[in-house]
């Protein structure tokens, strides 16, 4: 082509991020175990939201759940126990920036991690907060958890466990400030998708009560749900949790709900023979804590020395 001018500037694609993008280590959970589909579910929301991994990072306590961020290929901090949502509302307060993720369990939440959990639901930080609900302690081989079933055995109960089970989902809904309350089992994949997606697309922090298997320590538990899908209750709305008519005919009881209703998300999450899954509550205009503090968070060092000088000032004798 003598005589042309040739265009050789190469054509320079847009970065697009794919599943890969998302794979940290190899996932070592048991098979079987319903954690592998939380995290499938989270990359798969994180790939079609085309977030930037580097811009994503994971916080987790102790336990099974907590090895999320090992295994996803985003940065990420695995904590100690109970303590994901302190680092968390601390990467968030300091960085409001980046997308935060937290994996927590029925354990690391809700025994030693609650007075973590009360106050963040209440600062409402922009995070996904995932609980990972499988009724036991499964990382230290079988305790009771706070959400144990009334009767079920483990290694501290051998006879059973003798309380009624912890209701997380009316805990959480009784917090003032509280923005985006969901519950889901791990063994729906598109449910577990969409409800993930949800909470990731709102702003604050989306609480979502994964209803998990661990078929180590506590087949019994999830097994019983899996054939009983009588047990469910689907919740649906407009504005709730898109769910396809594949999915809606799983599940032999359906309710509508205004997930602004929240009155009525109490009497659902109540009842204990009839699980809700979907979306109970949700407020898009509450209050975001790091919108209110974000003052200073753009100081530089210096300046931040120069105000900590001040106040050391204003004390000295
Ligand atoms: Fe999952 Fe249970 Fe194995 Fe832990 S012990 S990885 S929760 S199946």
């Amino acid at each position: 082509m003598f005589g042309l001018k040739a265009d050789w500037s190469l054509e320079v694609f847009e970065r697009y991020f794919t599943m890969g993008d998302y794979a940290g280590g190899e996932a070592r959970w048991c098979p079987g175990c319903g954690d592998h589909a939380v995290l499938t579910a989270a990359q798969k929301v994180l790939r079609d939201e085309q977030q930037r991994p580097e811009m994503s990072v994971c916080v987790s306590g102790i336990g099974c759940s907590s090895r999320m961020p090992h295994y996803l290929g985003t940065f990420g901090f695995h904590g100690l126990h109970g303590r994901a949502l302190p680092v968390a509302c601390g990467i968030k307060a300091r960085r409001p920036e980046l997308d935060v993720w937290v994996a927590t369990g029925d354990g690391d939440c809700f025994s030693i991690g609650t007075a973590h959990w009360i106050h963040a639901l209440r600062y409402n930080m922009d995070m996904t907060l995932m609980v990972f609900d499988n009724a036991i302690y499964g990382l230290t081989k079988a305790q009771t958890s706070p959400t144990s079933p009334h009767g079920f055995k483990t290694n501290t109960h051998p006879f059973g466990a003798i309380l009624e089970p912890h209701n997380p989902l009316t805990v959480t809904l009784g917090v003032t400030n509280v923005s985006f309350v969901a519950q889901v089992a791990d063994w729906n994949p598109p449910l577990l998708y969409e409800t993930l997606k949800a909470a990731y697309q709102h702003k604050g922090t989306g609480f979502v009560r994964i209803i998990q298997r661990c078929p180590v320590y506590a087949d019994s538990f999830s097994k019983e749900l899996q054939q009983n899908p009588d047990r469910f209750l689907l919740l649906q709305h407009q504005r709730g949790i898109p769910v396809d008519k594949s999915v809606s005919r799983q599940f032999p009881n359906r309710t509508e709900h205004d997930p602004s209703d929240l009155a009525r998300a109490f009497q659902l999450a109540a009842d204990s023979a009839r699980l809700p899954l979907g979306l109970l509550y949700h407020n898009p205009d509450a209050q975001c804590y790091e919108d209110l503090s974000s003052q200073g968070v753009e100081m530089t060092p210096e300046k931040r020395l120069e105000g900590f000088n001040a106040v050391l000032d204003r004390i000295t004798i």
